[in-house]
């Protein structure tokens, strides 16, 4: 990460007053007095500020069940901010990996790791999430197969990744789709007819919903190592 983001991590110090830190010579890496915030350390790298060594805090990782008329943003808007439910130090640092609509309820994790996340959104990695949908018309017969083809969103140029469609029954499916583009989802069902009548992500990766709504809990080292 940054040297100015690793100096915030490892301390109470703002951004401002870190970027002032770097430019007046106090910090050094490795030995070494570094005047540019944008050099890249790591966790192994010896930072000092004034001769004393900072560590960085550990990244947070974890899993929230998203209620519905709540958002995946840091500030209140239309709806309530998902973050109000998450009762940890430095919130604002917080973001999610790979957000959910208002409307749409389950799984959403959380982090304050920028590389992790990417993981999870970057298509290139085909981490796998799944949704549960209820629709309001009876699914087509083909509707599996131009899912599994790839589909043509509006406005789009690039077909979408092959889709996996469980079929639960004519007006629910589980959807597992390796992207995450925007309203994906409902623009899917749009594409062929239909239309989503409610949405709820059950799973990414290899990690599933386990708590209630509303509630929250931090992933096991496993499971984050699951993202690498
Ligand atoms: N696709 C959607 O259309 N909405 C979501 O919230 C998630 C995926």
């Amino acid at each position: 990460m940054r040297l100015d983001k690793f100096i915030c991590k490892s301390t109470e110090l703002t951004k401002v007053t870190a970027l002032q830190y770097i430019h007046e010579g106090i910090i050094k890496v490795n030995g070494e007095i570094i005047l540019d915030a944008a050099t890249q350390v790591h966790e192994n790298n010896h930072v000092t500020l004034n001769g004393n060594r900072l560590t960085a805090r550990d990244f947070r990782y974890i899993l929230m069940h998203k209620p519905a008329k709540t958002i995946c943003s840091n500030i209140d808007e239309a709806y309530p901010s998902l973050f109000n439910y998450v009762d940890v130090e430095k919130v604002s640092e917080l973001h999610i990996a790979g957000r959910l609509d208002a409307d749409t309820t389950g799984l959403v994790l959380i982090t304050d790791d920028g590389r992790w996340s990417f993981n999870i959104t970057r298509p290139t990695q085909k981490c796998q999430k799944v949704y549960r949908v209820q629709l309001s018309r009876e699914l087509l017969s083909n509707t599996q197969a131009k899912f599994e083809q790839g589909l043509q969103l509006q406005g789009e140029k690039q077909l979408t990744l092959p889709a996996k469609l469980d079929i639960i029954h004519a007006k629910e499916v589980l959807l597992t789709i390796t992207e995450g583009r925007f309203h994906q989802v409902k623009r899917m069902f749009a594409a062929v007819g239909n239309r989503v009548v409610s949405l709820h992500r059950e799973r990414i990766g290899d990690v599933c919903l386990d708590v209630d709504v509303g509630q929250w809990r931090h992933l096991t080292p496993e499971e984050v190592r699951s993202f690498n």
